[in-house]
Formats: structure tokens, sequence, C-alpha cells
């Protein structure tokens, strides 16, 4: 039997700066693969969309290695009896991989195949995706481990190797999959090539504008980056941005590297406790929401009454991306005034994101959630928000039509219109505000406060700083005072604000 590695392909899509290729090929031919698992694809957090930006990057991956003389092996199926049909038919001296820090199904379907692995006398060696470390982990050193690993060189794609005589094998269709099929019109296109193609416009007209389009939902969709589906499915290596970053003088660059810290430094947090994607950060949040699937449909559909969250969810629920801060808008007004549980709100927002990223996304949303306790809380009023970034409007028109022939002043509360105008507020056809924006505020922040202060609750969240707070010094120093209990001290800063 001929001697063969594997190299399996999992969420990182490229052959440039790939270390688990340039591995791989060193001592053997290799059978480069990627598995459509259908049990991962099921679940509640994927989706169409997603899978066709993986399509479209997988048919640009298997294009790059036709190229180089052997093309990438497809096949849809458990990754163990895949394995399995390739041993029937190789000897496999070793599997070659990135190491996935995924969602609980990957995790555990990675604990299998490495049972599976030594069962047979195959290694599987796994290579540093991004900047997260397995394994016990010192947070104080953090920091410095991701510089070095992220300053390494980046690593060229092989000009050839050899071909290996193997039933190449292709995409299913896309009726094998649970998901409901749905449009995304303006999603990005998944590939290396429309990757490279981004940064490169990123870079030479955009970095100008960064710090200042960042948080408006109009702007910032050309402004960022946008690399977030390329980073997700490693169309492209942290570590070239990185240096793309690096060589760049613009003052805004120092911006993007801290962003590209905060995406691992998320990250690590789910690689050190996978637990995270449903169990809350802090024991004393569990179960303190209440389930209605009645509002979470209102919300996921851009149907809540108010303008400015309504225009941002249409939006998403279109293109497949909005920025950081309607993000976190969006959460917060699901967790704290529908007071939804996280999981249910980050399942909807996870299936409508083409980045859907486990570590940085259930993080992320138990962050605007206020279960982490080393995050300060913020409770985004959703008025405010538009009139800071969509002052005229502009945007509410665009993606909620029902309100286009409402004046600036009320574009925002158009509920205010009764007053002054009851017949034209009448004959709008849009819905009513299904909460009380303040009273649900408040009221949420009483709740938190309340657990706040239960016994015992601060030095929990002690040893959660400990374990997953960033060690920042400008973090450190601008701890939030202490609060009237004097107990009370927020570790760890809003990052993401
Ligand atoms: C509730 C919620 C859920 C989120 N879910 C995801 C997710 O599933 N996948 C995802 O990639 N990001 C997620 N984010 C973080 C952030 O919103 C996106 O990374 C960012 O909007 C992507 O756009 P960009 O590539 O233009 O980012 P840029 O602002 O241009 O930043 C460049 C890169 O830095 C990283 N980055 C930027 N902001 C953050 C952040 N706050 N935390 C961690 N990394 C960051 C990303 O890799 C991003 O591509 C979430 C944020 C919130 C509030």
């Amino acid at each position: 039997m001929k001697e063969i590695n594997i190299l399996w392909f999992k969420k990182d899509l490229r052959i440039y700066d790939n270390e688990a290729l340039c591995e791989a090929i060193k001592d053997n031919d290799i059978l480069p693969i990627y598995i459509i698992e259908l049990d991962i694809w099921s679940q509640n957090t994927h989706s169409h969309r997603q899978w066709q930006f993986c399509k479209e990057s997988l048919l640009d991956l298997r294009n790059a290695f036709n190229e180089i003389g052997q093309p990438l092996i497809f096949r849809t199926g458990n990754v163990i009896d895949i394995f399995d049909e390739i041993g029937s038919k190789f000897k496999v001296k070793g599997i070659y991989s990135h190491q996935e820090t995924g969602d609980w199904l990957t995790y555990k379907r990675d604990q299998k195949v490495r049972e599976w692995a030594l069962s047979k006398n195959i290694i599987w060696k796994e290579f540093l995706q991004f900047s997260v470390f397995r394994g016990n982990l010192d947070r104080n050193n953090w920091s410095k481990k991701w510089q070095k690993n992220s300053e390494k060189n980046l690593l060229k794609a092989p000009l050839r190797i050899n071909s290996i005589n193997f039933d190449i094998g292709e995409i299913p269709s896309d009726e094998i999959f649970t998901f409901k099929k749905e449009t995304c019109p303006g999603r990005m296109q998944g590939g290396r090539r429309k990757a490279l193609e981004r940064m490169e416009y990123f870079f030479s007209n955009k970095l100008d504008f960064y710090s200042k389009d960042i948080s408006s939902p109009e702007k910032s969709f050309d402004s960022c980056t946008r690399l977030s589906p390329y980073i997700c499915w490693g169309c492209i290596s942290l570590k070239e941005i990185f240096k793309k970053a690096n060589m760049s003088k613009n003052n805004n660059s120092k911006m993007l590297k801290s962003r590209l810290t905060w995406h691992c430094h998320f990250i690590q947090k789910l690689e050190s406790e996978p637990e995270f994607e449903f169990k809350e950060y802090h024991p004393f949040f569990k179960n303190i929401r209440e389930k209605n699937n009645e509002l979470l449909y209102l919300w996921s559909s851009g149907n809540t009454g108010f303008p400015f969250i309504d225009a941002c969810m249409r939006s998403l629920n279109f293109n497949g991306w909005i920025n950081f801060r309607m993000r976190a808008m969006l959460m917060s007004f699901a967790s704290y005034n529908l007071w939804l549980p996280w999981q249910d709100s980050g399942s909807e927002l996870a299936k409508k994101f083409i980045d859907y990223e486990p570590g940085i996304h259930w993080n992320q949303c138990q962050m605007q959630s206020g279960t982490t306790s080393i995050n300060t809380n913020r409770i985004y009023n959703p008025i405010k928000q538009g009139k800071d970034h969509d002052p005229k409007g502009e945007f509410i028109k665009k993606w909620v039509p029902e309100l286009k022939k409402v004046t600036d002043t009320f574009i925002h509360e158009p509920w205010l219109l009764s007053k002054f105008n009851n017949e034209e507020y009448s004959k709008l056809e849009y819905i009513k505000p299904i909460v009380d924006i303040s009273k649900t505020s408040r009221e949420a922040r009483e709740k938190i406060k309340e657990i706040t202060q239960k016994k015992g609750y601060w030095d929990i969240s002690k040893k959660i700083y400990l374990k997953h707070g960033s060690r920042k010094k400008s973090t450190i120093n601008k701890r939030p005072k202490k609060s009237n209990n004097n107990k009370q001290i927020q570790y760890e800063l809003n990052l993401g604000i």
C-alpha cells in the first residue's frame, strides 16, 4: 500500500501561509480533503448563506490545488468513516490539520478523531490557525505569545505536489442540508481571490476612514475591513493582515492590529472553556431570562417598532454582515429590553453572520448580556444610537420603507408623531414598539445589580478574571471605580467599545 499523509481542511481554506500543508508534504505525498459534516451543518447556528460562502471558498481552493497538481478531495459524512475509507486504500502515516477552536460538536468530534488516530497508530499533527493556544495557559504571558506568533514569517504555497489516484468526489447539492434556503443578496463572495481583493481595497482606499466610520452602519459597510468572513473561513491568514497593517504608517493601522488581537483574545476564552457556548461565565446568571419565541421572531425579522433596531436587523438579514456596534446594540436589546436568553438570540444572530466564529460570537453574546461579570455592562439605547449614527434617518429609511415619509424630527421615535398628527401616525404601516425602552432598561439594570449583590458573587468573578481576563495595562489602569459596597470591581474593560 502506498504511504500518504492526509491533509484535513477545516476552516482554513487556503494553500498560502498554511503550515499544515507545508509540514504534511515534507515526508510524504498528501491527500488534501474537505469533509462536509452534516451533523455540524445542521446545528441552529449554521445556515444556507454560510454554506454558500464556504462552497465558493472550497471551489476556489480546489482550483488552487488543481494548479499545483493534486485536486482537493470532497467527501460528505462522518470524518472517521471517511478516514477509514482512505485507510482501506492507503497506508496513512499522518493526519495534518490546523487546530480548530470551533463549537461544542467540532470539539467532541476532534476528541473522537484523536482516539481513533491513536488506535490506528496514526499521528495527528495540528498547527496553529490563529494565535490561540491549547493546554494549560498562563494568561499573564498571552499577549507576548500572541505577538511572537503573529510576527512569524508567512509560508509560501508549494509550487507542485505529486498527484495521487483517488476518487476526488464532488460538493453535494444544497438539497441534502436541513437548513432553510434563503437569499442573502448583499453577502460577500467566498474564496481567497475575493479576500485578497478586499484586503487590497481596504488598505489602498479605506484605512484613512477606518476610525471615523467604524460605528456608522452605512459608512462602515465600505470603510471597515469586512475581512471577518475571510478570516473565519481561513481564505486569508491573520498573519497576512497583521503584516500588511505593520507595513502601514497610517495611525489607523494600530487600531486594526488591536482588533486582530481581540479576535484571538476571545477565541482563546472558548479554547480554554468550550462550555461558554451554552453556559454562563458566572453561574449566578444561569437561567435568569425567559424564552419567548414571539418576541424572538419580531426581533429577528426586524419588526420591533424601534426604527434603528429594525433597520440594522433587516440590513444584516440582507447582507450577512453588520459592524460591531450594531451587533452589540442588537444583542443588548434582545438581552436587556426583551429579556431573552442569550443562547436563543445568539443562535439567531449566528445564522445570519457569514463570519460566525464561535469563540468571538459566544463571548460577545455573553458580554452584551452582562453574564461574564468581568466586563463593563452596557445597555444600549437604540434611539440615542440611531440619532448618533444615523442623524437624518437615511439608513432607517433605506431599510424600513414603511417610514419613508416620516420627517427627520420623528424618524427615530415615530410614536411621538401621534401627539402632533395622529391621523398621519395612524396611517403608518409600521409596528408599534413592542416594549417600553426606559422601563425595560431600568428593570434589567436592577435585576443585574441584584445578582451582583448576592453573597459570593465577586469571589467567583475574580476567579473568572484570573482565568480569562485581559491583562493589558491600559485595561487594568482604567478599572472602573469601586461601587457603593466597595467590593465591586469590574476587571476587564468592554474591549469592543
Ligand atoms: C454580539 C456580537 C457577535 C459577534 N460575532 C462575531 C462573529 O461571529 N465572528 C466575528 O468575526 N466577529 C464577531 N463579532 C465581532 C465584530 O463585530 C466583528 O468581528 C466585526 O464587526 C467584523 O467586521 P470587520 O471584519 O470589518 O472588522 P474590523 O473592525 O475591520 O476588524 C478587523 C478584524 O478584527 C477582529 N475583530 C474586530 N472587532 C472584534 C471584536 N469586537 N471582537 C473580536 N474580534 C474582533 C475580526 O477578526 C475582524 O475581522 C461579534 C460582535 C458582537 C457584538
